[in-house]
């Protein structure tokens, strides 16, 4: 890719969700020049509101990043950029990134905060209440799903927001959509209240537009307020693997603790990267924490 031939910037970074604002932000703190290229609304365009965000519980997605972008314009060094990275290339002593309308930029480091995309849910009827009375979190939105909670799909790792919504639903159902649990798994589950439901689903029930129920195999309905299901994602963007990052078997981008990839002058962070011995935190505090961390790195690098 063709560069233009001016110095480079201090650093680009793709994405402008929690993890790309704050690591603009961090930069930006300390005058390092850096361009924000974002492509538009984030994983949790589709909810009408962020839980679980200190100071920001309850806030639309949309206006947490209007206020990161306003306050970020008031840095000198920062260059705000609407478009798309269509190329990228890491290079001995920069990197270079290419928009989709043809602009070039060049600098020493790069951040890819470009986040993880959701795959389709089980049911094609439950996507239209993503986000509101379906989601894929408890920590996110386990709260506002009402007193009667389907948890869809018999995946081992179901068992784990099960358990997070003992208590938190009134009426609380698993439903594993025709995949046979564990008998000691699913006893244990009763003991706590939960209702084992090992049928297939079929499709949703809505009642003037909201999501009443999940048909079952047989004819009967599960009734509910809310249903907990997805949460399978891939990577956003196709830069990560195209600049060779090396890729932890979920699918994340493998980070160090300073959000290093195994790619010199490229570092990543949120959704889309962690570290191997982590888990992927997929929220949107743990997104900024590590823009922070990943812009810590570029400025350490780039004092060094
Ligand atoms: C329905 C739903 C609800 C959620 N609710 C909550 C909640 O209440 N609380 C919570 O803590 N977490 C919530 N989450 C999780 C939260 O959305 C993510 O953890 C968080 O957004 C991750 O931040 P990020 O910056 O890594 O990625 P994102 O917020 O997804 O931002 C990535 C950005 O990168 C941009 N991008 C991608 N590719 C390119 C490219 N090639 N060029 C330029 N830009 C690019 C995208 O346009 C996007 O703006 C929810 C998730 C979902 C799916």
């Amino acid at each position: 890719m063709a560069t233009h031939d001016s110095d480079p910037i201090d650093c680009i970074v793709l994405g402008g969700g929690p993890a790309g604002l704050q690591a603009a932000l961090t930069l930006a703190r300390v005058h390092r020049s850096v361009a924000l290229v974002d492509a538009g609304p984030g994983r949790n365009a589709a909810a009408a509101h962020m839980q679980n965000v200190v100071t920001r519980d309850g806030t639309p997605p949309a206006t947490f990043r209007g206020i990161a972008r306003e306050q970020l314009e008031a840095y000198s060094t920062v260059r705000l950029l609407d478009g798309t990275a269509v190329a990228a290339v890491a290079g001995e002593d920069d990197v270079a990134v290419e928009l989709g309308d043809g602009r070039r930029l060049r600098a020493r480091f790069l951040v890819l905060a470009t986040g993880v995309t959701d795959l389709p849910l089980p049911l094609p009827g439950l996507a239209p209440h993503w986000g509101g009375q379906v989601a894929h979190c408890p920590f996110c939105h386990g709260h506002e799903l009402g007193d009667r909670v389907v948890v869809l799909g018999g995946e081992p790792q179901r068992e784990h927001p099960v358990r997070m919504m003992v208590g938190v639903a009134q009426h609380l159902t698993w439903l594993t959509d025709g995949v046979r649990l564990d008998p000691e798994v699913a006893d244990g589950l009763r003991r706590l209240g939960v209702v084992v439901d090992e049928r297939r689903a079929i499709d949703v029930v809505e009642r003037d537009g909201r999501l009443v129920g999940i048909a079952v195999e047989g004819g009967d309905v599960v009734a509910c307020d809310g249903v907990l299901a997805g949460g399978a994602w891939q990577q956003r963007s196709t830069l990560p693997a195209a600049l060779g990052c090396a890729m932890l078997p979920d699918g994340a981008i493998e980070v160090d603790e300073l959000g290093a990839t195994s790619v010199a002058r490229v570092l990543a962070a949120g959704d889309a990267a962690h570290r191997a011995a982590a888990g992927p935190g997929h929220s949107v505090i743990a997104s900024a924490a590590a823009g922070q961390l990943a812009a810590l790195g570029v400025v350490r690098a780039l004092i060094a």
